[in-house]
């Protein structure tokens, strides 16, 4: 069975065809420009050369059409026509509180999915985009949407609810909802498999580290906290999004500088977190940790700002779940920053949890890094939220 994985923002649109009896990737790809002058797609192959096709793509439907095209391509493509992809799964980023996981589509999944244009407004109309721009292309192949919200609506009322008055919660389901879901079900699921924690004991931290952060608590795979919020702006410091605030701040700014709550979000959004700690330097922590080594104070306090609201996280899950079996680090620093690892476990060793120094010199692989006797068992895990997507999609199909 092969199932094609669609990701579709406003301008752009990823794609994986994933072959399910051994879960390779067939082929994947990239058109970008959507919409505007100068619209690409690049295709890759295995093994093989890229294949670009520069043409217009004014519409998400001419998109699919072109990725379709690139799929059966006698020279570039890895299958011989449309027939031979079974399903398609979407990233859909929110499901609002109605969809709990993935679904097979219909017009009342497309309905919710609409619904919710308010609470996810940059990716929700693109994801729609993306799944009616499949259905025309591709009849009567079933379609399935995973949801980045699915993961954190286990949550108890306590972990979700905001506590502001009821009625905003009754009108607008103003609530933590959670973000990087799919990443989140994916790693904290591998890593009690690849760990072999038995029932009972698998209750698991995933560090899903990258350019966006976030940190989940679960137990038997069911999320129990996690730290983004209605929007992904809360919890961690990231590349360029705050995390936490007093919201007082908001309103002093706002007042002070006279502008906007729209423009004070697209600040706390973009052009805030470490970027703004280094005083501009770098969102990037490869940049950031050079930096630092040369010197750069600016750079060491964005780091420092980084680690400790992680460790104050971790630290808090362990509370919450009286404990953890596991956890995991993943997400572009989480699977490649040694030193950051390192440094951020070190402040766990007061509770008996240690890393291998020489283990923890892995990157971009799954591996355990504890020592045999840490009091929990500490994991480097590659995310891979295609293969979820693609497991949720021929689970359904
Ligand atoms: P996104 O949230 O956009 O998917 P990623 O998960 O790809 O982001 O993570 C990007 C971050 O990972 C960047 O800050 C980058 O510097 C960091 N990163 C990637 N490779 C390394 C590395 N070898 N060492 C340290 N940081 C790394």
């Amino acid at each position: 069975m092969k199932v094609l994985v669609i990701n579709a923002g406003s301008s752009s649109l990823k794609y994986q065809l994933i072959d399910m009896d051994d879960e390779s990737v067939k082929a994947k790809g990239l058109c970008e420009r959507i919409g505007i002058a100068g619209s690409k797609l690049t295709h890759k192959v295995p093994g093989k050369d890229d294949f670009v096709i520069e043409e217009d793509m004014p519409t998400h439907q001419t998109a699919i059409e072109l990725v379709l095209k690139a799929l059966v391509d006698p020279d570039h493509g890895v299958v011989s026509s449309v027939d031979e992809i079974d399903a398609v799964g979407h990233r859909v980023l929110h499901g609002g509180s109605v969809y709990t996981e993935s679904i097979k589509i219909d017009d009342d999944v497309k309905k919710v999915i609409r619904e919710c244009f308010d609470l996810g407004p940059l990716h929700n109309p693109a994801n729609l985009m993306g799944i009616e721009a499949c259905e025309a292309a591709m009849p009567g192949k079933s379609n399935v949407a995973v949801f980045d919200t699915a993961f954190g609506m286990s949550l108890e009322p306590y972990a979700y609810r905001y506590a502001i008055p009821e009625e905003y919660y009754e009108k607008y389901k103003i609530r933590r909802y959670g973000f990087h879901g799919t990443s989140h079900m994916f790693v904290s699921a591998e890593t009690i498999r690849y760990a072999e924690l038995p029932e009972g004991h698998q209750r698991v931290i995933v560090c899903h580290l990258g350019n966006g952060s976030s940190i989940s608590a679960s137990i038997g795979g069911k999320a129990v906290d996690t730290s983004m919020g209605l929007t992904p702006l809360e919890g961690l410091v990231m590349g360029t999004r705050s995390g936490d605030l007093d919201p007082a701040v908001v309103q002093f700014i706002c007042d002070h500088e006279n502008i906007s709550v729209d423009d004070m979000l697209t600040i706390l959004n973009k052009k805030s977190g470490v970027l703004a700690l280094s005083g501009g330097l770098s969102s990037d922590f490869r940049d950031l940790s050079q930096a630092a080594e040369e010197g750069n104070e600016k750079a060491k306090l964005a780091l420092d700002a980084f680690r400790h609201k992680v460790v104050k996280t971790i630290g808090g899950y362990l509370g919450v779940m009286n404990g953890a079996d596991a956890i995991a680090f993943t997400g572009g620093i989480g699977e490649n920053d040694v030193e950051m690892r390192a440094s951020i476990m070190k402040h766990f060793e007061f509770a008996g949890i240690h890393i291998d120094p020489e283990k923890n010199k892995v990157r971009g692989k799954r591996q355990e890094i504890s020592t045999p006797d840490s009091t929990v068992r500490v994991f480097v895990l590659p995310t891979n939220e295609e293969l979820a997507i693609a497991r949720e999609t021929l689970r359904l199909s």
